[in-house]
């Protein structure tokens, strides 16, 4: 019988195979037989490194793992695939850093057997990454723990388990250099109990294409008993297992029936895939000619090659935080000035690049930063409100945006987030205008002028849009934000999925307000939080009059045939059903019919 299991989509793309697990569970004898090693070994005198010889031990397994690891990175570096690369080469960084050998080798020094030692050591840095509330940080905390299990690997001297025939993988998370390593073509799909979108693991899935999807509750408990139903019953086969990560949905069993609707999903996606790639020339724009440039949300200047292949016309949000993470003291003048300078110089004076002052704070805390603990920390100290704090945090960033432009000769495009009041535009020019002269004064390099924006995500901002139009240069609204303050409800709070569809007619009444208000200071008004890159979303966006979609590199594909497919007439026409509706169910199903099209 065929038992379905709910899980959030991760990367899309419908996949059937035979579960792999990961790791595998020890067969009933294996854990008979480890019972028995520990029982007779209890007491016991095992034979002991010495101090010296423990050390050497560690420190030569953690440079192995990271020669190992950067062997995978220029292996997959030389396969065109450059963003995994990275992660690989980041975790070879990893295995011989401080946090994770120097920590392990107190530990020896302390009288801890050397595996033991580095897993310790592993865990704890890993759990200091996951504390912080911040899904790309805590997907981090994955990374360190592949790595500290790959030196114990080392230390005990064993290969990683990998499977043996194509198959879907069935985990709780499953390291990234697992994934990597798998033979090609040996992954179809993935399968997690835990994970997130952002989960390394996930990012290579859709990387190459393969279905994915996260959070399946209850996965490895079905998964087990399926398969120690079927071993009772004396079938030999591996359990079937089919995940389909666009709707996010797992099928254990799947009938025949249910296989052929698989079938259908993923020829439709593959059908849709192949004509939306087949635009990627082709500058933002309706049916019927009315341009909507389409450009990149990117995290690090390493995202920005991704993003000019996937057709960005600029960049509409740069975030610029994650500058901030994975160190322990933050990024200097300079160093931020090289980042938006490459990024800048990259995407060259025509497509800009809209640098969002470091959202910092609140959910996205940086240990080293020793911001204090709040109750509510999304309603918290965050982004501007941070600005008369320690380490100068927007000044340095604002002297380094200056800087960028000059460098790069174009004209630097920056953005606050989290703005609430008339009086947190006031400071933002303030601050924007003190790191100029300064510069000035000192004869630094120093662009001629900076168009200012800022994101509306709070509503007291989107009340106030008419206002604050007068004093800016654009507008971006940020409907993650917008969405969890309007709705009352946690972006990051799993359970609570019915409020968190930003294609709520409240959210999108809220927009009209803001188009409203910039229309009447004539600014654009751009979108770049998730709502932009969703193609039901954009097509309820661009009616509403926003003139501007910014999203992920991976979404702008889907964007850009979903607005190839509709003239302004239909989206005027969508749209106003779709403010006039009560719910965000009510809107898809009002933008499904032009969707389909894509399909036809
Ligand atoms: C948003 O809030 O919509 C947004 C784009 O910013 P972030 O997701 O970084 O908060
Ligand atoms: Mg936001």
């Amino acid at each position: 019988m065929t038992i379905r299991i709910e899980a959030s989509a991760a990367a899309p793309g419908v996949a059937t195979g035979p579960a792999w697990r990961y790791p595998r569970r020890p067969t009933q004898e294996e854990t008979a037989a480890e019972h028995d090693r520990q029982q007779s070994s209890r007491g016991a005198v095992r034979p002991k490194l010495t101090e010296v010889q423990a050390i050497a031990a560690v420190t030569d397994a953690a440079h192995r793992a990271a020669d190992q690891l950067t062997a995978l990175a220029d292996r997959l570096s030389e396969a065109g695939r450059r963003d995994d690369a990275g992660i690989f080469g980041a975790q070879a960084m990893m295995a011989t850093d401080t946090a994770l050998l120097d920590e392990a080798i107190r530990r020896v020094r302390a009288g801890m057997d050397p595996v033991e030692a580095v897993a310790e050591s592993a865990t704890a840095a890993a759990e200091m990454l996951a504390a912080v509330d911040d899904e790309l940080l805590s997907a981090r905390a994955a990374d360190i723990r592949d790595v500290g299990a790959r030196i114990g690997r080392i230390l005990r001297g064993e290969q990683p388990e990998l499977p043996e025939r194509p198959s879907i993988a069935v985990a709780d998370d499953l390291p990234p250099s697992v994934t990597a390593e798998i033979p090609a073509g040996f992954l179809r799909g993935v399968a997690l109990a835990g994970g997130s979108r952002t989960a390394h693991a996930v990012i290579l899935a859709r990387g190459l294409g393969i279905p994915a999807v996260v959070g399946a509750a209850g996965l490895l408990e079905a998964v087990d008993a399926a398969t120690d139903a079927a071993v009772a019953a004396g079938s030999p086969a591996p359990l079937t297992i089919a995940v389909d990560g666009s709707r996010g949905e797992i099928l254990l069993e799947p009938s025949d029936d249910d296989l052929g609707i698989l079938r259908g999903r993923a020829d439709a996606l593959a059908k849709r895939t192949r004509r939306a790639a087949a635009l990627r020339d082709r500058p933002g724009a309706t049916a019927d000619g009315e341009r909507v440039p389409l450009v990149a949300n990117i995290g690090t200047p390493d995202d920005a090659p991704r993003a000019l292949e996937a057709g960005a016309e600029g960049v509409g949000l740069f975030r610029t935080e994650f500058l901030y993470m994975k160190r322990q003291t933050p990024p200097t003048e300079h160093e931020q000035m090289l980042a938006y300078r490459r990024v800048m110089t990259a995407f060259g004076p025509d497509r800009p690049v809209v640098i969002r002052l470091a959202d910092i704070g609140g959910d996205k805390g940086i240990p080293y930063l020793g911001l204090p603990a709040e109750a509510n920390p999304y309603l918290g100290g965050r982004a501007t409100r941070l600005a008369d704090r320690p380490h100068d945090l927007l000044r340095t960033q604002l002297r380094a945006i200056w800087q960028a432009g000059a460098l790069a000769e174009v004209t630097p495009h920056v953005m606050a987030p989290m703005v609430a009041t008339v009086a947190d535009v006031k400071l933002l020019q303030q601050l924007r205008d003190e790191a100029r002269d300064d510069l000035r004064s000192k004869k630094l390099p120093c662009a001629r002028k900076i168009v200012t924006g800022i994101m509306v995500e709070i509503p007291s901002a989107a009340i106030l849009a008419a206002e604050l139009a007068q004093m800016v240069d654009f507008f971006s609204i940020g409907t993650n934000d917008l969405m969890q303050y309007l709705m009352a409800a946690d972006r990051g709070n799993a359970s609570l999925g019915s409020l968190q569809d930003a294609l709520h007619p409240s959210v999108l009444r809220t927009i009209a307000g803001v188009i409203h208000g910039a229309d009447s200071a004539g600014i654009p008004v751009a979108v770049c939080g998730e709502l932009a890159g969703d193609p039901a979303g954009a097509l309820v966006l661009v009616g509403l009059g926003v003139d501007e979609l910014s999203a992920d590199a991976g979404s702008l594909d889907g964007i850009r045939a979903a607005l190839a497919a509709v003239t302004r007439a239909e989206l005027d026409d969508l749209s106003t059903r779709a403010l006039a509706s009560v719910d965000a169910e009510s809107v898809r199903a009002i933008v499904a019919p032009y969707l389909a099209r894509l399909t036809d």
